[in-house]
């Protein structure tokens, strides 16, 4: 299983992306966890990481293509993966193509979880104070929802090109939208 989950900040991709991963014995690789570990470890990539995260924006380019290859490379279950916020825009999405197929590996499945900016809001204002993530700030969930609209359509645009795009409506519960998610994987 190669796959892919897209949606907005708040969608459950993040809970269903460790779901799918512990059913079927997939790595998930979530750049938002890295980075937090990265973060919380105080290494130079987690303090350059910081300063974008607060505000909401994307670290660049270089140190997330780096960080997620190693972990690509570096995995042992037949090239099983689940990815969660990545990528984020059409550039990730093409580095993303190319450092599989160096690895003879190719994405099998991009599903977007889909859900209102309205619904995003009321779920992320509350995360932010149930877990306290100096990222769900109000302004930071503008920014994030923001950066995020900006970069789906090219994104989405992309998977449906290449035929391997689901789309699913996110504002149901977790199980209903796990229950889509393993039909999807039986087909
Ligand atoms: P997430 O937990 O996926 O919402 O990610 C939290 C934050 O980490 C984002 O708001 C970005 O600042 C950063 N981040 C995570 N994944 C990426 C990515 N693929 N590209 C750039 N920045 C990312």
């Amino acid at each position: 299983m190669r796959w892919i989950l897209l949606g907005p900040p708040g969608s459950g991709k993040g809970t269903q992306a460790a779901r799918l991963a512990e059913k079927y014995q997939a790595a998930h690789l979530s750049t938002g966890d890295m980075l937090r570990a990265e973060v919380a470890a105080g290494t130079p990539l987690g303090r350059t990481a910081a300063v974008y995260m607060e505000r909401g924006n994307l670290v660049p380019d270089g140190f997330i293509l780096e960080m997620l290859r190693e972990r690509l490379q570096e995995l042992d279950n037949g090239g099983d993966f689940i990815l969660d916020g990545f990528p984020r825009t059409e550039a990730q999405a093409e580095e993303l193509d190319r450092t599989l197929s160096a690895m003879g590996l190719e994405i099998e499945r991009a599903v977007l979880v889909d859900v209102s900016d309205e619904e995003i809001w009321k779920r992320l204002s509350r995360r932010a104070h149930i877990e306290g993530r100096l990222d769900d700030a109000d302004a930071v969930i503008a920014r994030r929802l923001e950066v995020y609209r900006r970069h789906a359509a090219p994104l989405i645009a992309f998977y449906e090109r290449q035929g391997v795009l689901t789309r699913l409506n996110g504002e149901r519960d977790i199980e209903t939208v796990f229950a889509d998610l393993e039909r999807l994987c039986a087909a």
